[in-house]
């Protein structure tokens, strides 16, 4: 292919590169799309670009009203130019942090391997994963407690990539009681923390991976109604839906980190187990099931009952 497109010439069993350009200029060392986002100081009168941010992270972190954090300093994005791939920021001296809430439908293209475990399926495949931002949170430093939220009309990003599925069992899933939305946020729960423990098994950063729920039965992605647009929170759950969990590679393509996270994940499920168990918190906290968790409820008990679910001893 690269010899009929010019690229190559072949010369006594050899290759030779015969176009101008220096081919390692068209790979980004950053992030496979080039397709980026410079940040635009405006804080003082003479605008300065500090910062270049690639396509996918932009949408998360160079919405309008973000907060963006560069090398310990605080930004607010004033505004967000998406066809000139550009954001204007100012100086700010708030005590928060944004968080994009983002819905992400991941469609299974190819199942590679699957195994049946208590309670669940576990898979590892290709997917596709269809985000769009549709908000973001406040979210105190150090508390880590959220305080407001925003709504947002982004575009939709598309990403074709390798993932880590966990398909739990429905019926044990009703099981659990509560209204279907507090179950939600169990699963929810579940996958954040397999989310945030998984980096420690797989030796990366907490970003190469990315999480979303899914409902089997209707192939949508299954969101608590707390955490929805406000144009989007009469709509409600089903009562009954087979929750699917996928841990993706947050890369086009993948870069191997779903198979692994296949092979080792019975001793991420126990892992999680003794740390929900551990934790001193009474309903769950940031450190186990998660922040976004009504302190009212007792959600992590319900965690703890799939994950028991799930085979998982506890060592406590
Ligand atoms: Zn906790």
């Amino acid at each position: 292919m690269l010899i009929e497109r010019g690229f190559l010439h072949l010369n006594q069993g050899k290759h030779y590169w015969v176009r101008e350009a220096y081919p390692a200029d068209a790979v980004s060392l950053r992030s496979i799309s080039s397709d980026n986002f410079v940040v635009v100081d405006q804080t003082s009168g003479a605008p300065e670009i500090i910062a270049e941010v690639d396509f996918r992270s932009a949408l998360q972190t160079l919405h309008e009203k973000a907060i963006y954090l560069l090398e310990g300093r605080r930004f607010i994005v004033e505004k967000m130019d998406y066809d000139e791939r550009k954001a204007y920021v100012k100086r700010t001296e708030v005590d928060y942090y944004t968080n994009a809430i983002s819905y992400r439908n991941v469609k299974v293209l190819e199942e590679f391997r699957g195994e049946e475990i208590a309670g669940a399926r576990k898979s590892h495949g290709e997917v596709h994963v269809a985000r769009q931002v549709v908000g973001f949170k406040k979210v105190k430093f150090h508390t880590m407690e959220n305080v407001g939220f925003g709504n947002l009309q982004l575009p939709q990003d598309d990403l074709q990539t390798t993932s880590f599925w966990l398909r739990l069992d429905g019926k044990q899933v009703a099981a659990l009681g509560g209204t279907p939305d507090e179950r939600v946020l169990a699963v929810w729960g579940l996958s954040y923390i397999l989310h945030r423990l998984a980096p420690l098994f797989l030796m990366c950063d907490a970003g190469d991976i990315d999480e979303a729920v899914c409902d089997d039965q209707t192939g949508s992605p299954l969101t608590p109604v707390q955490q929805r647009p406000a144009a989007f929170r009469r709509e409600p759950l089903p009562s009954q839906f087979d929750p699917v969990i996928f841990l993706y590679d947050n890369y086009p393509g993948g870069i191997g980190l779903s198979e692994p996270l296949f092979r080792l994940s019975g001793r991420l499920i126990e892992h999680a187990a003794e740390v929900v168990a551990q934790c001193e918190c009474s309903a769950g906290c940031p450190s186990c099931v998660g922040a976004h968790i009504d302190p009212g409820r007792n959600l992590k008990r319900m965690v703890v009952e799939i994950l028991a679910g799930l085979g998982a001893v506890r060592s406590t």
